[in-house]
């Protein structure tokens, strides 16, 4: 049976807003305790309202009109790259490509920046802690050159082991790929130093997987110094569909286009092509400007709030999910200590399998997620088949861990769980 909840909610520790109100999903199902966010975030009003209005009130194909509803459209569609582009610290606007989240973004620079940089006898450096989506393509791209592929271990608590990385890197290594967090342990990467033993130690370009970042840190582009930064707009509140690719102006500028079709061209002879400046170089087709003006407002939600809250009430959260947890026996929790990570949560229980636990909580009302969270690499060197993960996002409160709790007792009791 579903719990009911108090009217009041706490955010940050002040008994202020109700946030989950503000989400539809959640507000209509009071007994819901969606803890999946890593995966997808829920979506608030106002996200579902800019696309409507979009729709409703500006909806043409951008550039591509002479006539005032095109111009309007293509206005609220720069618009919305400008409001992201500030959010993520991006002062070149036109350096913020529009893709369709991280896994385009990343297989676009391992296309285009890849195909054309790296080759026979190069290595690129990715890590044991990498989502398929910056593993793949990379592992890809050194077979297509008869490149190395070289993978960067971790310590025992799931953070990068960066003695490990130094000893990669090398004159030949023309990339190394990381994430800022990791959607499987939630472990915050030190991209700083990370960045700065790269350039130390080698010429290679960083490309940062930055999914798990952008909906729940403050992220800045430029201090980060990274050479790539990919996200996702569906895990910072915004749509499906929806994401991008940050670069420096002289890279992008000189790499090849991705896609190629309307929009991106600046001259096409029956011979030749030249392309479009940035970003429509990179952004090949009828672009998706209801989605982009939905992101930018689940941005400004996001301002609103603050990141800095937002990272401390998950911070909260995780301390009392880790306690909470830590309790209960036979629980194994995954990755550094609470500090040292994102909203996320990784676990496994004696003898009960994390896809058993994540359909007994599911009958409490309780979403987690169950399985190898593509990272495959990371499970076998957990030795692990799969793992539970809870995450938290802006609308959960204490009321969403008691419920954890509370279903993983359940689950124990139902697989008639011994202490050893
Ligand atoms: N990287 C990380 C760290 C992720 O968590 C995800 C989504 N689970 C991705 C990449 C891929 O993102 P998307 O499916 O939105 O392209």
């Amino acid at each position: 049976m579903r719990a009911s909840r108090s009217e009041v909610r706490t955010f940050n520790g002040a008994r202020d807003v109700n946030r989950r109100a503000d989400f539809p999903l959640l507000a209509n199902d009071p007994g819901l305790h969606y803890l999946d966010s890593a995966a997808t975030s829920q979506k608030p009003a106002s996200v579902l309202d800019a696309i409507r209005d979009f729709y409703e009130t500006s909806n043409a194909n951008p550039h591509r009109g002479a006539y005032a509803l095109s111009v309007r459209a293509t206005e609220c569609y720069q618009q919305a790259r400008q409001r992201i582009a500030r959010f993520l610290g991006v002062r070149d606007v036109d350096c913020l490509i529009f893709t369709r989240g991280t896994t385009e973004a990343l297989n676009l620079v391992a296309n285009s920046w890849g195909r054309a940089h790296v080759s026979h006898g190069d290595e690129i450096v990715v890590t044991a802690l990498e989502h398929h989506a910056n593993f793949v393509p990379w592992q890809q791209l050194a077979i297509e050159k008869q490149a190395r592929l070289r993978v960067c271990e971790l310590s025992s608590d799931g953070r990068l082991d960066l003695d490990c990385l130094r000893g990669l890197l090398n004159s030949r290594t023309r990339v190394v790929a990381f994430n800022h967090v990791s959607n499987a342990l939630g472990t915050i990467n030190p991209v700083a130093e990370i960045v700065e033993l790269i350039r130390e130690n080698s010429d290679a370009i960083s490309v940062c997987d930055g999914a798990q970042s952008a909906p729940h840190l403050p992220v800045s582009f430029d201090t980060l110094g990274v050479d790539f930064y990919a996200f996702s707009g569906h895990k910072m509140l915004g749509p499906m569909g929806i994401g991008g690719l940050i670069g420096k102006r002289a890279t992008l500028e000189a790499m090849p286009p991705y896609q190629t079709g309307g929009d991106m061209i600046e001259f096409v002879g029956d011979e030749r092509t030249t392309w479009n400046v940035l970003p429509h170089k990179f952004e090949a087709g009828t672009p998706n400007a209801a989605d982009a003006v939905g992101l930018s407002a689940a941005v400004e939600y996001l301002e609103a709030l603050g990141m800095d809250r937002v990272l401390s009430h998950e911070r909260s959260l995780m301390s009392r999910a880790q306690t909470r947890l830590e309790e209960i026996e036979g629980l194994r929790i995954y990755g550094p200590p609470a500090l040292g990570r994102s909203g996320v949560v990784s676990f496994t229980m004696n003898d009960v399998h994390p896809h058993d636990l994540a359909t007994i909580l599911d009958g409490q009302g309780v979403c987690i997620r169950a399985g190898h969270h593509c990272a495959q690499p990371l499970m076998r060197r957990l030795d692990v088949p799969a793992t539970a993960r809870a995450s938290f996002y802006v609308y959960n409160d204490e009321a969403d861990i008691d419920a954890l709790v509370t279903g993983i007792m359940k689950a124990r009791e139902i697989f008639g769980y011994v202490p050893t």
